[in-house]
């Protein structure tokens, strides 16, 4: 049994082109997405778009489900004066206290405020040090239940001691094992030990995946990593193996020279860009100087799960260096090109996002970029439908009871706040 969509307006990723027209998408995580003019057949299940836009569905290449309890917690004893306060302060306090309930409760609360802005797989990179073992389970269990496809991976980091980093590398090995698409996570140079980055290169190796890692997101990465390394942080990664492998993301890449650049650009590595975090933690802008566009992916960063936001926030960030709306209207694809060279069970072509979306002025292939990133929003988002199946109708989540999983998360978040409050 397919979705037969009736009379939308269909964006072609490859050719760039707008059509109007039927879609047919087959159900299940393999079903297919095809232009057809046939009509439904007899067991089709039938969606009139009336003309709406239809988006392939999005993407978010970097995420932390574990910031979602954080929204209006206790403000910290004091006001962080730089990033490493930010982190120190914030959030490894906060996923410290993470147990595999407020786990299981962000990656829901993440979930559903993914879906309603028309992303249906994400990129997460996880942390919570006192519960490491069955995180990633727990998450991909609750992204399941949603409909949401996955790509998985554990922030190792010495920064809390060898406990969690042992925990961490087992549940990465476990994990990985079972074949679900999933990457090594590291959490950044400037807390991983040259052990803990070896044993990461080999166990991503091990398995042909990637590295998932934040890099030079502030200045403190390349110090410490001049101090302790003797070399800058890309440097560090590429004599590691790092870029080498195969789907590496490389998260924010603010801080970093021409020969880092370079070693960047000549290896297979992707880069994540997360403007609005580089903004909300006033760590620095990036520079679309030399870098290979058709690799720079958008990401969240954990702020939200809007990502089409994201990639209007790097359009105008991005005017500094004359960012063209095609360029950011671009990461959006790019992100699904990295799913599909490296996380092909992640994919799925049967994701799409309907959008009411009217404009006041003619919308056509050519200008559908400038419609992006000055008037395309996720409000627009009308239906969601995630491996042949609707999954967000009208508005509303159509998998679970919105009301009691809200309400649980409420109540995982207080338990979360209460235990900040006391660690
Ligand atoms: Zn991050």
């Amino acid at each position: 049994m397919s979705l037969y969509i009736h009379d939308a307006t269909v964006f072609d990723r490859e050719s760039g082109d707008l059509v109007r027209g039927d879609l047919r998408l087959g159900a299940g995580p393999d079903g297919d997405r095809e232009l057809t003019s046939d009509g439904p057949a007899p067991d089709d299940t039938l969606i009139e778009a009336h003309g709406a836009l239809a988006l392939e569905g999005l993407t978010n290449a970097h995420h932390h489900i574990y910031s979602a309890l954080a929204r209006g917690m206790p403000a910290p004893s004091r006001t962080p004066r730089d990033f490493a306060e930010i982190l120190e302060l914030v959030w490894w306090r906060l996923d410290r206290c993470l147990d595999l309930d407020m786990i299981r409760a962000s990656a829901l609360a993440a979930a559903v405020d993914s879906l309603r802005c028309g992303v249906t797989r994400i990129i997460d990179h996880h942390a919570s040090p006192n519960a490491v073992t069955g995180s990633l389970e727990t998450i991909a269990g609750a992204f399941d239940e949603v409909g949401l496809a996955h790509v998985l991976c554990y922030e190792l980091s010495d920064r809390d001691g060898q406990k969690p980093v042992t925990a961490g590398l087992a549940e990465h090995a476990s994990y990985l094992a079972s074949g679900r698409p999933g990457l090594v996570g590291l959490h950044a140079s400037f807390t991983v030990g040259d052990e803990l980055l070896a044993a990461a290169v080999d166990l991503a190796r091990e398995h042909g995946v990637g590295i998932h890692m934040h890099v030079a997101e502030d200045e403190i990465d390349q110090r410490r990593s001049q101090a302790y390394h003797g070399k800058r942080v890309v440097r560090r990664l590429a004599d590691a193996g790092v870029l080498d492998l195969p789907g590496t993301i490389l998260v924010h890449g603010l801080h970093l020279d021409d020969d880092e650049r370079g070693l960047i650009r000549r290896s297979p590595a992707w880069l994540a860009h997360n403007p609005e975090s580089n903004l909300n933690n006033a760590v620095g802008r990036y520079s679309w100087e030399s870098c290979d566009p058709a690799r720079v992916l958008i990401g969240t960063d954990g702020l939200h799960g809007d990502v089409l936001r994201s990639a209007r926030a790097a359009y105008l960030v991005g005017q500094e260096d004359g960012l063209a709306p095609q360029t950011a209207w671009n990461l959006l694809w790019n992100n699904q090109r990295y799913l599909e060279a490296h996380h092909p069970t992640a994919a799925r072509r049967n994701d799409l996002v309907l959008l009411d979306y009217t404009p006041p002025t003619p919308l056509d292939a050519a200008n559908l970029a400038a419609h992006a990133c000055f008037g395309l929003d996720s409000r627009h988002v009308r239906t969601v439908i995630a491996a042949g199946k609707v999954v967000v109708d009208g508005g509303s989540l159509t998998c679970i009871d919105e009301a009691a999983t809200m309400q649980f998360c409420r109540e995982q978040a207080r338990r979360l706040w209460d235990a900040l409050e006391r660690s």
